[in-house]
């Protein structure tokens, strides 16, 4: 069985005077959170011990009972009759924190003595605990009741009692058959919500070699990610080979367009101020605008990819390796630019990779090399060119292919994304065929040198296969990525590349 959880977020509809009680709930909140971090700080001790362990510790060490009349930090000094629920949630929540900072300052502990012992200075200063607290209040179970589609009853702290009051809930609805985690009260603005996480357990799909030897109608959507106009080409085939849709996404100019003249502004204004003050970031205010609209566009174009990918049935997503940045040249804003494209294509993938997940559809990668490079129909070289020009040669970025062997002839982007599909089949299908993987270099091993020549693997020649396998290290080491199992195998390179001489 495999698992996936994700965050249900629902409107509340209240009573004005009820929006000031969740405002007091939450001080309140915080304010019994703030004094267990101090009890933590105290007692350090505890952090070595489970959440469980860690909660009776605590309770024993503040909470007045019969059989413990005099405990060493009485709660109820600071506030009285708190419910036990809340009270739990609060020290959870001071817990979190709690193991947080102090995991920083002894990670910034140890790298200072280390500093110290060579003889280097040290200037980093350390992590401060939290200074205010403003944390969401988690309502267990006995702070809420009567949970329906369309409405809850809570129990909040009004400022001067607690009190049960019945709110309607608007928007997404918890879905059926998930386990329904602690429902949390959160602000936004003047808005109040309600966030629920759930869990949804499922039978793990069919590995991806298995789907694709075992059955043939199969779909596969396969994605080119690019830099330019289109963001996102996706191409829908089955593993016998039958091209079933194409989509084409597009608004990279615009966003381009957008990035470079915000790094642009930043630019002039370092030209404006001189140099940028050490440790110090500068244009906060253009850097967050920048990374808000990557990330909303690259959630926008991950959430197509993967309905285009539901809408035709496919069970298996696939993109290119993404290879190492290639630094390009040019003005502070062109080069900005391309790496924070690069670096959206990684954002876009990984996006992909959960929300597809979350539908039972596995993502892989395959090797990238000369993806555009490769005609999908016969495997020979294509030309690439822009029209009105005579389709010969390659120019890369350009947006038209002609096959000379084969006549096929079309979109670039087009092209390179059946490409990306068909290797992952034929990637799929080797281990049955019973042929050893290629070796094409002699330097094949994972300690050779040539792991330092990785550049954009899409323009350079290299030793493709280690350049997989250096990103696979780069960028497969989360623990989410083990903990869902996602099929990611190092790639392969398809037998037809071996006709390549260049
Ligand atoms: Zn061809």
């Amino acid at each position: 069985m495999a698992k996936a959880t994700t965050t249900i977020r629902q409107v509340l509809n209240y009573q004005a005077d009820h929006g000031l009680w969740f405002a007091a709930n939450q001080a309140l909140f915080n304010r019994v959170a703030a004094f267990y971090f101090e009890v933590i700080a105290a007692h350090e001790k505890v952090l070595d011990l489970s959440n469980k362990d860690a909660l009776t510790a605590l309770e024993k060490l503040t909470h007045t009972t019969q059989k413990n009349p005099t405990p060493a930090i009485p709660l109820a000094e600071i506030v009285e009759h708190i419910p036990a629920m809340f009270r739990r949630a609060a020290i959870h929540a001071a817990l979190g924190s709690a193991r947080s900072f102090y995991s920083h300052l002894s990670k910034w502990r140890s790298r200072r003595e280390k500093a110290i012992a060579k003889g280097k200075k040290w200037t980093l200063r350390p992590p401060v605990p939290p200074r205010s607290w403003n944390k969401s209040a988690t309502l267990y179970a006995g702070q809420w009741k009567q949970r329906t589609g369309s409405s809850i009853v809570l129990k909040v702290w009004t400022g001067t009692c607690w009190s049960w009051i019945k709110v309607r809930i608007t928007g997404r609805e918890l879905p059926a058959d998930v386990e329904v985690g602690s429902p949390v009260l959160v602000r936004r603005g003047n808005q109040w919500w309600l966030h629920t996480s759930v869990e949804k357990q499922f039978s793990s799909p069919p590995k991806i070699e298995q789907q694709v030897t075992t059955n043939a109608e199969t779909k596969i959507c396969a994605v080119d990610l690019n830099l330019n106009e289109h963001v996102a080409v996706c191409t829908i085939q089955t593993v016998e080979g039958t091209i079933l849709a194409t989509k084409f996404m597009g608004g990279g100019r615009e966003i381009s367009g957008f990035r470079k003249k915000q790094l642009g502004r930043i630019a002039r204004n370092r030209g404006k101020t001189g140099m940028i003050a050490e440790g110090e970031q500068d244009n906060g205010d253009l850097w967050h605008k920048i990374n808000h609209v990557d990330d909303a566009l690259a959630h926008l174009v991950s959430a197509r990819i993967v309905q285009f990918a539901q809408q035709h049935e496919a069970s298996i997503l696939v993109f290119e390796h993404l290879g190492n940045l290639k630094p390009s040249r040019g003005k502070y804003s062109h080069r900005g630019n391309s790496k924070r494209a690069f670096w959206m294509k990684g954002r876009i993938f990984k996006y992909a990779k959960y929300k597809s997940y979350h539908e039972g559809i596995l993502t892989s990668r395959v090797n990238p090399r000369h993806t555009s490079r490769e005609c999908a129909r016969c495997h020979s070289l294509v030309a690439r060119y822009a029209s009105g020009q005579p389709p010969e040669g390659y120019t890369s970025g350009t947006p038209l292919v002609l096959c000379h062997q084969c006549g096929m002839r079309g979109d670039a982007d087009r092209n390179a994304s059946l490409v990306i599909g068909q290797r992952l089949i034929a990637r799929s299908q080797k281990p049955l065929q019973g042929k050893p993987p290629t070796p094409l270099f002699a330097e094949r091993g994972e300690k050779s040198p040539g792991v330092a020549v990785c550049q954009d693997a899409k323009h350079e020649e290299g030793p493709s296969l280690l350049q997989a396998r250096h990103a696979d290290r780069n960028e497969h080491g989360t623990a989410q990525d083990r903990l869902l199992g996602m099929a990611e195998r190092i790639s392969d390179i398809p037998h037809q590349l071996r006709l390549f001489t260049e």
